[in-house]
C-alpha cells in the first residue's frame, strides 16, 4: 500500500493527505479562503417522493444535516441576500461557493432547474456553485445545463456514492448502483465538470475490505475530493430503529478512525478530503457520541497515518 506524504507548502510540516482548502485554493485562486453557503432548491428526493422508493435511505433525516433542511418556501435569491452578509461578517474577504445541499438538487426539469440555479450563478459575490445530488438524477440535459453554467463558473458536483458494495447500496435502500456512481461520474468528467463524492465507513455488515473497495473506486474515478463520514444514527430512520432493536454495531472511535487512515492511503494525494467527521444539527443525533469531536478524530487519523 503506498503511503503518500509531501511537506506543506511553507512549512516544515508533513502533509499526510491532501485538504479541501488545497483544492478549493486551486479552483478558486483569487481567494486567500473560500467558505460554503449552504441552500436550499426545494427541490425532493426520487427515493422519498416514490419514483424510487418513499422511505428514502434508512439512514436519511435531511434536518439532521442541512442547516438550510427549512428553507424550502424561500426564494434562493432570498437565502442568499439573508445569508451572504453573515459570511461577509465572520470571514472578510472570503471567497463563497454556493451549495445547493439538502435533498437531490438536480430533481426538476432542465427549464426548472436552470431558474433554481440562477440567482447563484448571476451573482457576484458568488465565486461558484456546489450541487449535491445522486447518480440517478443527471440525465444528459442535466449535465448540459451543468456544463453549460460551468462556462460562467465553476461548478463542483457532489454525487453521493456512500459505499462501492452494491449488496450494501441495496441494504441501506440507496435506489442505485455502483454501475450508475461510475457512469454519472464519467459522464460529468467529460461534461468538464469538477465531481466530488461522500462515503459513509461503518455501514451495516460493511469491513476494512468494504472501506477498502470504496477508497480504490474514489481513486480511479479520478475524484477532487470526498466527505468521509461515520455513521450517524439519527432520529426519525429506520436506521434508528434497527440500531434500538441491537441489529448492527457501530465502530467504536478507535475503529473508525483506523477506517478513515486506510481510506486516506488508499485514495491518495490526488482526492481532496474534505472532512473525515462530521456533526448532527438540531439535537437528531442518536449515536455514536463522539461523531462531532473533530479534533480528536483528526489527531488520532494523523497520528495513524504517521504524523
Ligand atoms: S438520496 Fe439523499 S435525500 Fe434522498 S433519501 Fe437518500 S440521503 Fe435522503
Amino acid at each position: 500500500m503506498r503511503v503518500f506524504s509531501f511537506l506543506g507548502k511553507g512549512t516544515n510540516k508533513l502533509m499526510l493527505y491532501t485538504p479541501y482548502r488545497t483544492f478549493l485554493s486551486k479552483t478558486f485562486p483569487a481567494f486567500r479562503k473560500v467558505r460554503k453557503l449552504s441552500l436550499n432548491g426545494g427541490m425532493t428526493c426520487p427515493n422519498l417522493d416514490g419514483v424510487k422508493g418513499t422511505g428514502g435511505c434508512s439512514y436519511c433525516n435531511n434536518k439532521s444535516f442541512s442547516p438550510v433542511w427549512d428553507k424550502a418556501s424561500v426564494s434562493v435569491a432570498d437565502q442568499i441576500s439573508e445569508f451572504i452578509p453573515l459570511i461577509h461578517k465572520k470571514y472578510p474577504g472570503a471567497g463563497i461557493l454556493a451549495y445547493f445541499q439538502p435533498y437531490t438538487n438536480t430533481y426538476a426539469p432542465v427549464e426548472r432547474l436552470k431558474e433554481i440555479y440562477e440567482p447563484a450563478f448571476a451573482s457576484s459575490e458568488i465565486a461558484g456553485v456546489a450541487i449535491g445530488t445522486r447518480p440517478d438524477c443527471l440525465a444528459d440535459d442535466v449535465m448540459e445545463l451543468l456544463a453549460e453554467e460551468n462556462r460562467r463558473k465553476p461548478v463542483i458536483l457532489e454525487i453521493g456514492l456512500q459505499t462501492a458494495n452494491d449488496e450494501t447500496l441495496k441494504l441501506i435502500g440507496r435506489g442505485h448502483t455502483l454501475a450508475e456512481f461510475k457512469d454519472a461520474v464519467n459522464r460529468a468528467h467529460l461534461a468538464g465538470l469538477l465531481v466530488t463524492t461522500h462515503v459513509i465507513l461503518g455501514l451495516p455488515g460493511e469491513t476494512a475490505e468494504d472501506f477498502a473497495k470504496t477508497a480504490h473506486i474514489v481513486r480511479e474515478m479520478g475524484l477532487s475530493a470526498v466527505k468521509i463520514h461515520p455513521l450517524h444514527i439519527v432520529r426519525g430512520t429506520r436506521l434508528a430503529d434497527s440500531f434500538a432493536k441491537k441489529e448492527f454495531e457501530l465502530l467504536s472511535f478507535d475503529a473508525y478512525c483506523e477506517a478513515v487512515a486506510l481510506f486516506i492511503r488508499i485514495v491518495g494525494m490526488d482526492t481532496a478530503i474534505e472532512r473525515f467527521s462530521g456533526e448532527s444539527q438540531n439535537n437528531m443525533l442518536i449515536a455514536p457520541e463522539w461523531s462531532g469531536n473533530r479534533n480528536q478524530i483528526g489527531a488520532r487519523v494523523e497520528a495513524l497515518l504517521g504524523g
